[in-house]
Protein backbone atom coordinates (compact mmCIF):
# COMPACT_ATOMS: atom_id res chain seq x y z
CA UNK A 1 0.00 0.00 0.00
CA UNK A 2 1.50 3.41 -0.90
CA UNK A 3 0.18 5.35 2.47
CA UNK A 4 1.74 4.52 5.07
CA UNK A 5 -1.17 3.55 7.75
CA UNK A 6 -1.36 4.62 11.45
CA UNK A 7 0.70 1.85 12.84
CA UNK A 8 3.77 2.45 10.97
CA UNK A 9 3.98 5.95 11.62
CA UNK A 10 2.20 9.26 10.24
CA UNK A 11 3.65 10.69 7.05
CA UNK A 12 2.91 13.97 8.53
CA UNK A 13 4.49 13.12 11.55
CA UNK A 14 7.40 15.70 12.81
CA UNK A 15 8.98 12.70 14.32
CA UNK A 16 11.56 10.84 12.28
CA UNK A 17 9.99 7.73 10.16
CA UNK A 18 13.51 5.91 9.47
CA UNK A 19 16.89 5.76 8.89
CA UNK A 20 16.82 7.09 5.27
CA UNK A 21 14.62 10.26 6.82
CA UNK A 22 17.57 10.54 9.66
CA UNK A 23 20.19 10.03 6.82
CA UNK A 24 18.85 13.23 4.68
CA UNK A 25 18.29 15.27 7.53
CA UNK A 26 22.27 15.18 7.83
CA UNK A 27 22.56 16.53 4.63
CA UNK A 28 19.71 19.10 4.35
CA UNK A 29 21.11 20.58 7.58
CA UNK A 30 21.89 24.00 7.37
CA UNK A 31 25.04 25.07 8.77
CA UNK A 32 25.74 28.82 9.03
CA UNK A 33 22.71 31.09 10.17
CA UNK A 34 22.70 32.83 6.60
CA UNK A 35 21.06 29.59 5.38
CA UNK A 36 19.26 28.73 8.67
CA UNK A 37 15.76 30.13 7.34
CA UNK A 38 12.85 31.93 8.73
CA UNK A 39 12.89 32.56 12.93
CA UNK A 40 13.86 36.18 11.93
CA UNK A 41 13.50 36.81 15.52
CA UNK A 42 15.18 34.63 16.86
CA UNK A 43 18.32 34.74 14.41
CA UNK A 44 18.59 38.38 14.73
CA UNK A 45 18.93 38.16 18.71
CA UNK A 46 21.28 34.76 18.13
CA UNK A 47 23.08 36.71 15.78
CA UNK A 48 24.29 39.74 18.61
CA UNK A 49 24.81 37.24 21.29
CA UNK A 50 27.08 34.93 19.63
CA UNK A 51 28.95 38.33 18.00
CA UNK A 52 29.29 39.91 21.36
CA UNK A 53 30.16 36.07 23.12
CA UNK A 54 32.97 36.05 20.38
CA UNK A 55 34.52 39.64 21.04
CA UNK A 56 35.10 38.94 24.65
CA UNK A 57 36.22 35.40 23.89
CA UNK A 58 33.65 33.78 26.08
CA UNK A 59 31.36 31.06 25.96
CA UNK A 60 27.39 31.66 24.90
CA UNK A 61 25.46 31.79 27.90
CA UNK A 62 23.02 28.63 28.19
CA UNK A 63 20.77 28.41 25.58
CA UNK A 64 17.20 26.71 25.86
CA UNK A 65 15.11 26.46 22.53
CA UNK A 66 11.59 25.27 22.67
CA UNK A 67 8.86 24.46 20.38
CA UNK A 68 7.09 21.33 18.31
CA UNK A 69 9.00 18.60 17.16
CA UNK A 70 11.09 18.94 13.80
CA UNK A 71 11.06 22.83 13.43
CA UNK A 72 15.11 23.15 13.55
CA UNK A 73 16.10 22.94 17.46
CA UNK A 74 18.65 20.83 16.73
CA UNK A 75 20.00 22.33 13.36
CA UNK A 76 20.13 25.47 15.17
CA UNK A 77 22.52 24.23 17.85
CA UNK A 78 24.71 23.14 15.18
CA UNK A 79 24.60 26.13 13.65
CA UNK A 80 24.84 28.27 16.94
CA UNK A 81 28.13 25.68 17.28
CA UNK A 82 29.66 26.47 13.70
CA UNK A 83 29.27 30.31 14.05
CA UNK A 84 30.93 29.93 17.09
CA UNK A 85 33.46 28.07 15.94
CA UNK A 86 33.30 25.70 18.70
CA UNK A 87 32.39 21.49 19.17
CA UNK A 88 29.24 20.24 20.02
CA UNK A 89 27.80 17.31 21.88
CA UNK A 90 24.73 15.47 20.95
CA UNK A 91 23.09 13.87 24.11
CA UNK A 92 19.20 13.51 25.27
CA UNK A 93 17.65 14.21 28.42
CA UNK A 94 16.64 10.12 28.33
CA UNK A 95 19.95 9.46 27.44
CA UNK A 96 21.88 10.74 30.25
CA UNK A 97 20.80 8.30 33.11
CA UNK A 98 22.80 8.88 36.18
CA UNK A 99 25.09 11.48 37.49
CA UNK A 100 27.96 9.93 36.77
CA UNK A 101 27.16 9.83 33.16
CA UNK A 102 26.53 13.75 32.83
CA UNK A 103 29.61 14.14 34.54
CA UNK A 104 31.71 11.80 31.48
CA UNK A 105 30.28 14.54 29.40
CA UNK A 106 31.02 17.11 30.84
CA UNK A 107 34.59 16.29 31.98
CA UNK A 108 35.52 15.53 28.20
CA UNK A 109 34.24 19.36 27.21
CA UNK A 110 36.67 21.77 25.94
CA UNK A 111 36.71 25.32 27.02
CA UNK A 112 33.75 27.04 24.26
CA UNK A 113 32.28 23.95 23.85
CA UNK A 114 28.15 23.14 23.37
CA UNK A 115 26.69 20.40 25.27
CA UNK A 116 23.06 19.91 23.29
CA UNK A 117 20.53 18.04 25.46
CA UNK A 118 17.50 17.30 23.55
CA UNK A 119 14.55 16.57 25.02
CA UNK A 120 15.99 18.11 28.10
CA UNK A 121 12.19 18.04 30.20
CA UNK A 122 13.02 14.29 30.39
CA UNK A 123 16.30 14.83 32.90
CA UNK A 124 15.56 12.82 35.96
CA UNK A 125 15.95 14.64 39.56
CA UNK A 126 19.51 13.43 40.29
CA UNK A 127 20.91 14.14 36.98
CA UNK A 128 19.03 17.59 37.41
CA UNK A 129 21.06 18.51 40.61
CA UNK A 130 24.27 18.01 39.26
CA UNK A 131 23.77 20.32 36.42
CA UNK A 132 22.67 23.12 38.59
CA UNK A 133 26.59 23.97 40.20
CA UNK A 134 27.71 23.09 36.49
CA UNK A 135 26.17 25.59 33.90
CA UNK A 136 25.61 28.25 37.32
CA UNK A 137 29.43 28.04 38.58
CA UNK A 138 31.30 25.52 36.26
CA UNK A 139 31.90 23.24 38.52
CA UNK A 140 31.08 19.55 39.76
CA UNK A 141 30.49 18.32 42.84
CA UNK A 142 31.36 14.44 43.19
CA UNK A 143 31.13 12.36 46.33
CA UNK A 144 33.92 9.77 46.38
CA UNK A 145 33.53 6.95 48.97
CA UNK A 146 30.92 5.30 50.96
CA UNK A 147 29.16 5.83 54.11
CA UNK A 148 31.31 8.02 56.74
CA UNK A 149 34.38 7.79 55.06
CA UNK A 150 33.01 9.41 51.78
CA UNK A 151 33.56 12.78 50.70
CA UNK A 152 32.95 15.43 48.45
CA UNK A 153 35.23 17.06 45.99
CA UNK A 154 34.93 19.89 43.88
CA UNK A 155 35.77 19.64 40.33
CA UNK A 156 36.30 22.72 38.16
CA UNK A 157 34.64 22.43 34.31
CA UNK A 158 35.65 24.00 31.18
CA UNK A 159 33.35 27.15 30.27
CA UNK A 160 30.61 25.37 28.22
CA UNK A 161 27.76 26.20 27.10
CA UNK A 162 24.42 23.97 27.02
CA UNK A 163 21.96 24.49 24.76
CA UNK A 164 18.40 22.69 25.64
CA UNK A 165 16.35 21.83 23.85
CA UNK A 166 12.34 20.86 24.80
CA UNK A 167 8.76 20.51 22.98
CA UNK A 168 7.59 21.15 26.51
CA UNK A 169 9.15 24.19 28.23
CA UNK A 170 6.44 23.59 31.01
CA UNK A 171 7.61 20.94 32.08
CA UNK A 172 10.83 22.19 33.19
CA UNK A 173 11.57 22.78 36.79
CA UNK A 174 11.68 26.40 37.51
CA UNK A 175 15.56 26.44 38.77
CA UNK A 176 16.86 24.40 35.41
CA UNK A 177 15.08 27.07 33.44
CA UNK A 178 15.95 30.15 35.47
CA UNK A 179 19.74 28.87 34.31
CA UNK A 180 19.32 29.83 30.57
CA UNK A 181 20.77 33.07 29.87
CA UNK A 182 18.73 32.99 26.42
CA UNK A 183 14.89 31.29 25.92
CA UNK A 184 13.62 31.38 22.17
CA UNK A 185 10.43 29.98 21.23
CA UNK A 186 10.49 28.44 17.98
CA UNK A 187 7.41 29.35 15.54
CA UNK A 188 5.50 26.96 13.17
CA UNK A 189 7.21 28.24 9.57
CA UNK A 190 5.07 30.34 7.24
CA UNK A 191 4.22 28.60 3.45
CA UNK A 192 6.46 30.69 1.85
CA UNK A 193 9.51 30.32 4.23
CA UNK A 194 8.79 26.63 3.80
CA UNK A 195 9.04 26.56 -0.06
CA UNK A 196 12.31 28.15 0.19
CA UNK A 197 13.19 25.40 2.44
CA UNK A 198 11.40 23.06 -0.24
CA UNK A 199 13.23 24.65 -3.09
CA UNK A 200 16.74 24.68 -1.23
CA UNK A 201 16.75 21.00 -0.41
CA UNK A 202 15.31 20.10 -3.80
CA UNK A 203 18.88 21.90 -4.79
CA UNK A 204 20.88 19.67 -2.29
CA UNK A 205 19.41 16.42 -3.28
CA UNK A 206 18.95 17.25 -7.18
CA UNK A 207 14.96 17.06 -7.29
CA UNK A 208 13.40 18.85 -10.09
CA UNK A 209 10.60 20.99 -8.96
CA UNK A 210 9.14 24.03 -10.40
CA UNK A 211 8.16 27.29 -7.70
CA UNK A 212 4.33 25.90 -8.03
CA UNK A 213 5.39 22.51 -7.16
CA UNK A 214 7.33 23.88 -4.31
CA UNK A 215 4.22 25.81 -2.91
CA UNK A 216 2.25 23.10 -3.00
CA UNK A 217 4.29 20.83 -1.34
CA UNK A 218 4.84 24.01 1.40
CA UNK A 219 1.26 24.85 1.98
CA UNK A 220 0.54 21.15 3.30
CA UNK A 221 3.55 20.55 5.56
CA UNK A 222 2.08 21.64 8.93
CA UNK A 223 4.91 24.66 9.47
CA UNK A 224 7.10 21.98 9.63
CA UNK A 225 10.96 21.70 7.64
CA UNK A 226 11.06 18.14 8.61
CA UNK A 227 7.79 17.09 6.99
CA UNK A 228 7.83 19.47 4.17
CA UNK A 229 11.38 17.85 3.07
CA UNK A 230 9.45 14.14 3.52
CA UNK A 231 6.80 14.72 1.30
CA UNK A 232 9.54 16.49 -1.13
CA UNK A 233 10.72 12.88 -1.41
CA UNK A 234 7.61 11.00 -1.62
CA UNK A 235 6.30 13.57 -4.27
CA UNK A 236 9.89 12.87 -6.17
CA UNK A 237 8.78 9.32 -6.29
CA UNK A 238 5.41 9.75 -7.67
CA UNK A 239 6.97 12.33 -9.97
CA UNK A 240 9.26 9.75 -11.24
CA UNK A 241 7.68 6.80 -11.41
CA UNK A 242 4.14 8.23 -12.81
CA UNK A 243 4.80 11.57 -14.08
CA UNK A 244 7.64 13.58 -16.15
CA UNK A 245 10.73 13.57 -12.91
CA UNK A 246 9.45 17.01 -12.28
CA UNK A 247 7.25 18.42 -9.31
CA UNK A 248 4.89 20.72 -10.85
CA UNK A 249 1.89 21.82 -8.90
CA UNK A 250 -0.26 18.98 -10.39
CA UNK A 251 2.44 16.00 -9.70
CA UNK A 252 2.50 17.39 -5.88
CA UNK A 253 -1.45 17.54 -6.23
CA UNK A 254 -1.65 13.98 -7.18
CA UNK A 255 1.30 12.71 -4.69
CA UNK A 256 -0.50 14.43 -1.78
CA UNK A 257 -3.26 13.54 -2.38
CA UNK A 258 -2.81 9.63 -3.33
CA UNK A 259 -0.66 9.91 0.77
CA UNK A 260 -3.69 11.53 1.98
CA UNK A 261 -2.63 14.68 2.84
CA UNK A 262 -5.73 17.33 2.15
CA UNK A 263 -4.97 21.18 1.19
CA UNK A 264 -4.44 22.02 4.64
CA UNK A 265 -1.83 19.58 5.29
CA UNK A 266 -4.53 17.18 7.60
CA UNK A 267 -4.76 13.65 7.47
CA UNK A 268 -6.97 10.98 8.93
CA UNK A 269 -5.87 11.31 12.45
CA UNK A 270 -6.33 15.17 12.59
CA UNK A 271 -9.56 14.82 10.38
CA UNK A 272 -10.88 11.99 13.54
CA UNK A 273 -9.76 14.48 16.03
CA UNK A 274 -11.96 17.51 14.93
CA UNK A 275 -14.95 15.10 13.89
CA UNK A 276 -15.02 13.23 16.97
CA UNK A 277 -14.67 16.73 19.22
CA UNK A 278 -17.54 18.10 17.07
CA UNK A 279 -19.96 14.75 17.00
CA UNK A 280 -19.58 13.28 20.39
CA UNK A 281 -18.99 16.98 22.07
CA UNK A 282 -20.86 19.55 20.30
CA UNK A 283 -17.50 21.22 19.54
CA UNK A 284 -16.22 20.90 22.84
CA UNK A 285 -15.30 22.24 25.71
CA UNK A 286 -13.62 19.03 26.38
CA UNK A 287 -10.58 17.74 28.36
CA UNK A 288 -7.40 16.71 26.29
CA UNK A 289 -7.30 13.73 27.96
CA UNK A 290 -10.89 12.96 27.08
CA UNK A 291 -10.12 13.69 23.31
CA UNK A 292 -7.07 11.65 24.32
CA UNK A 293 -9.18 8.39 25.43
CA UNK A 294 -11.97 9.05 22.19
CA UNK A 295 -9.21 9.06 19.55
CA UNK A 296 -7.02 6.56 20.87
CA UNK A 297 -3.60 8.67 21.21
CA UNK A 298 -1.75 10.08 23.80
CA UNK A 299 -2.36 13.37 25.58
CA UNK A 300 1.03 14.39 24.71
CA UNK A 301 1.08 13.51 21.46
CA UNK A 302 -2.04 15.58 20.84
CA UNK A 303 -0.50 18.60 22.64
CA UNK A 304 2.71 18.06 20.65
CA UNK A 305 2.21 17.18 17.57
CA UNK A 306 -1.42 18.04 16.36
CA UNK A 307 -2.79 20.61 18.17
CA UNK A 308 -0.28 23.37 17.56
CA UNK A 309 -1.03 23.08 13.91
CA UNK A 310 -5.06 22.64 13.99
CA UNK A 311 -4.63 26.00 16.28
CA UNK A 312 -2.04 28.43 13.93
CA UNK A 313 -4.47 27.27 11.12
CA UNK A 314 -7.93 28.49 13.18
CA UNK A 315 -9.24 25.02 13.67
CA UNK A 316 -8.65 24.48 17.50
CA UNK A 317 -8.46 26.76 20.53
CA UNK A 318 -7.22 26.00 23.86
CA UNK A 319 -10.01 27.32 26.45
CA UNK A 320 -9.47 27.24 30.28
CA UNK A 321 -12.22 24.63 29.94
CA UNK A 322 -11.08 22.32 27.56
CA UNK A 323 -10.48 22.66 23.96
CA UNK A 324 -13.14 23.80 21.69
CA UNK A 325 -13.20 23.60 17.53
CA UNK A 326 -13.81 26.52 15.85
CA UNK A 327 -16.06 27.60 13.13
CA UNK A 328 -13.67 27.15 10.57
CA UNK A 329 -13.65 23.87 10.77
CA UNK A 330 -17.16 23.17 10.88
CA UNK A 331 -17.13 24.73 7.21
CA UNK A 332 -14.03 22.57 6.42
CA UNK A 333 -16.42 19.20 7.43
CA UNK A 334 -19.28 21.23 5.45
CA UNK A 335 -21.03 21.23 8.57
CA UNK A 336 -23.71 23.82 9.78
CA UNK A 337 -21.66 25.88 12.21
CA UNK A 338 -23.62 25.90 15.70
CA UNK A 339 -25.79 28.85 16.41
CA UNK A 340 -25.53 30.44 13.08
CA UNK A 341 -29.01 30.09 10.87
CA UNK A 342 -28.34 28.66 7.27
CA UNK A 343 -29.26 30.36 4.52
CA UNK A 344 -31.60 29.36 2.30
P1 LIG B 1 14.03 19.52 15.88
O1 LIG B 1 15.36 19.36 16.56
O2 LIG B 1 13.33 20.79 16.26
O3 LIG B 1 13.12 18.32 16.01
P2 LIG B 1 15.62 19.47 13.45
O4 LIG B 1 16.64 20.49 13.80
O5 LIG B 1 16.04 18.04 13.54
O6 LIG B 1 14.28 19.69 14.31
O7 LIG B 1 15.12 19.81 11.96
C1 LIG B 1 14.53 18.88 11.10
C2 LIG B 1 14.98 19.06 9.66
O8 LIG B 1 14.33 20.21 9.13
C3 LIG B 1 16.49 19.32 9.50
O9 LIG B 1 17.16 18.22 9.01
C4 LIG B 1 16.61 20.42 8.48
O10 LIG B 1 16.93 19.87 7.22
C5 LIG B 1 15.25 21.02 8.37
N1 LIG B 1 15.21 22.37 8.92
C6 LIG B 1 14.82 22.72 10.17
N2 LIG B 1 14.86 24.04 10.33
C7 LIG B 1 15.28 24.56 9.16
C8 LIG B 1 15.51 25.90 8.70
N3 LIG B 1 15.28 26.95 9.49
N4 LIG B 1 15.96 26.06 7.45
C9 LIG B 1 16.16 25.00 6.64
N5 LIG B 1 15.95 23.71 7.01
C10 LIG B 1 15.52 23.49 8.25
Amino acid sequence: MLFQNEEEGRLVSPDFNNESDHETELTLRPKTLDEYIGQVKIKENLKIFIDAAVKRGEALDHVLLYGPPGLGKTTLAGVIANEMNVQIRITSGPAIEKPGDLAALLTNLNEGDILFIDEIHRLSRSVEEVLYPAMEDFSLDIIIGKGPSARSIRLDLPHFTLIGATTRAGQLTAPLRDRFGCVFRLELYTPEELGTIVRRSAGILGIAVDEEGAMEIASRSRGTPRIANRLLKRARDFAEVMGEGIITEKEARRALSRLEIDEYGLDSIDRRLLLTMIQNYNGGPVGLETIAAAIGEEAVTIEDVYEPYLMQIGFLSRTPRGRMVTNAAYRYFDLPVPGQQTLL
